[in-house]
């Protein structure tokens, strides 16, 4: 597939920014390079732009605020449902984008999309969503209400590991709140943003609404610290979350910063062990396991570990590695740059040193019509302690370690210590074992019998410790808490409060 059109306008090489309905290039001399990793070639350019570009993008959204804020609630969400349309339409093509830039396989890219779409469904529930709460006669002629109130120009700083879902999960609820929103995708996956913000613009989105500026820290600290900006949405890796956090509200903003992870899976002996080595395969090497919900640490309870790391050994070496830029029958695509690879490699490296036995060796696939490809077969690390960095670290790859331990209660003891706390999942056929899993494991996201406790449109995505920083969580309705002031009005209106002409009597 060719990048064209609004993405990379033919005959270019550069990505655009987005800025009051159009598509401008940027002037910046820093520069980085998008690749397509199914090959390991450069397929664009994209600017790193300045902190004065970024300055007249927000400029940009801020003037038009007042007018899409007046806009009446059930219009801004017209926009949602023709979205919606133009989405299920243009999902093909947009999951062929996706996985041209990131490396998910077909499948997996519509996946992304679906899910995308649920979030701008979502949304076109806004004016239900936002209906507040009214008391009659709360005092004697005095009536109180509550309603929800936009905040100005809102951001959202993206991943590259869901280029066209995550700038979902945000958008649609900051703007049908009544906000405009600047977003910076990930420098490294920039051109499904553009795409977004084409067909933002086609479903009748005033112009100025949605904006996006691309970039590294330098643009992201401008908009961490315009004056404008009233509230930072991000998601990403840890320390560059709590960076986030930290630095957005020392300058009076409003932040959610959803950070990185390492799920625990736990399995009992009881367990279908069928069925929970499919769902941990699909968790573990789904997206080549760069999934902030992917269970990269399975830990085996009693007599269920030597069947789990027999069965899952024999079916990952199944798994076909192969691009994902062109149709094919690969289950599996590359990772997303080489500097990522060989971060995993060296990772794997370690894990070997440190004394973790490698059941299924990945480093040495290869994918024959694509030698320069980023590719790392699937991994299995088995007898992981919990000193080791392959059971501690987020290595965001299709490497998983199993560790062993002999109760559920040793179990959970192991996924409390992680210093993450996005998702903890238990496979059983016990529901008491269940029951104990779900009220004492420390994570946001509880998955019972799933691969994936995967997030969901109406619900808050709930991660906890070095998984999220802030109070109000993405989507669902803590997201629409997040991008409104509520308003309290209490009103007293006496019988003689009128200006003279109408006489009012009790009763
Ligand atoms: P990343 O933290 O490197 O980058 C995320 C964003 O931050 C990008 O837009 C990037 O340009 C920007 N950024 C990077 N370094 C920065 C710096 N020093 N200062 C300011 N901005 C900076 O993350 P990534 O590698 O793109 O994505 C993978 C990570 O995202 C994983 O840790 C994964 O778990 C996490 N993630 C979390 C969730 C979740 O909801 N919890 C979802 C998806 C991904």
């Amino acid at each position: 597939m060719s990048v064209t059109a609004s993405v990379v306008p033919t005959g270019r090489t550069s990505v655009r920014m987005f800025v009051g309905g159009e598509f401008v290039e940027s002037t910046s001399a820093r520069r980085g390079q998008v690749y397509n990793p199914s090959i390991g070639e450069p397929i664009a350019e994209v600017p790193f732009c300045t902190a004065a570009e970024v300055d007249g993008v927000v400029k940009a959204a801020h003037a038009a605020f007042p007018a899409w804020r007046d806009t009446p609630v059930v219009e801004r969400a017209r926009v949602m449902f023709r979205l919606v349309a133009l989405l299920e339409k243009n999902a093909e093509s947009i999951a062929r984008l996706i996985s041209l830039e990131h490396g998910k396989t077909h499948e997996e890219s519509v996946g992304s999309v679906r899910r995308g779409i649920e979030m701008v469904e979502f949304a076109c529930g806004i004016p239900t969503l936002t209906m507040g709460d009214t008391l009659h006669n709360i005092a004697v002629d005095v009536d109180c209400e509550t309603y929800f109130h936009p905040l100005g120009v809102c951001v959202g700083i993206t991943p590259f590991n869901f280029p066209f879902m995550v700038p979902l999960w945000m958008a649609p609820i900051a703007m049908t709140c009544g906000n405009p929103f600047v977003l910076k995708p990930s420098e490294k996956v920039p051109l499904s943003a553009m795409r977004l913000a084409e067909l933002f613009a086609e479903a009748g989105l005033p112009a100025g609404v949605f904006n996006v500026v691309h970039g590294d820290k330098e643009a992201v600290d401008a908009l961490l610290t315009h004056p404008l900006v009233q509230a930072v949405s991000f998601v990403g890796s840890t320390p560059i979350a709590r960076y986030i956090y930290e630095t957005s509200v020392q300058h009076g903003k409003r932040c959610q910063a959803n950070g990185g992870a390492k799920n625990h899976i736990l399995v009992m002996p009881d367990a279908d062990m069928d069925k929970a080595v499919g769902a941990l395969q699909a968790s573990a090497f789904g997206c080549s396991g760069q999934r902030c919900m992917a269970g990269s640490l399975a830990v085996a309870i009693g007599a269920a570990a030597d069947p789990l790391v027999e069965k899952l050994s024999a079916s990952a070496a199944r798994l076909k590695v192969g691009r994902t830029d062109v149709k094919s029958d690969a289950q599996m695509g590359p990772v997303v740059t080489r500097q990522h690879l060989e971060g995993l490699l060296s990772n794997i490296d370690r894990g070997v040193k440190e004394g973790a036995k490698l059941a299924r060796d990945g480093r040495a696939v290869k994918v024959s019509d694509a030698p320069g490809g980023f590719y790392l077969g699937p991994t299995i690390f088995d007898h992981v302690a919990p000193e080791m960095h392959v059971s501690q670290a987020e290595l965001f790859g299709p490497v998983l370690s199993v560790s062993r331990v002999s109760t559920l209660e040793e179990a959970i003891e192991l996924t409390n210590r992680s210093p993450f706390g996005n998702g903890a999942v238990i496979y059983t056929r016990d529901g008491h074992a269940a029951r104990e899993f779900k009220h004492r494991a420390g994570a946001g996201m509880i998955g019972i019998n799933v691969g994936v406790p995967a997030p969901m449109a109406m619900f808050p995505f709930t991660g906890v410790k070095g998984s999220f920083f802030g109070d109000l969580h993405i989507q669902g309705k803590e997201g629409i808490a997040f991008y409104t002031q509520q308003r309290m009005i209490l009103s007293r209106w006496h019988p003689d409060s009128h200006a003279g002409e109408f006489v009012t009597t009790r009763g």
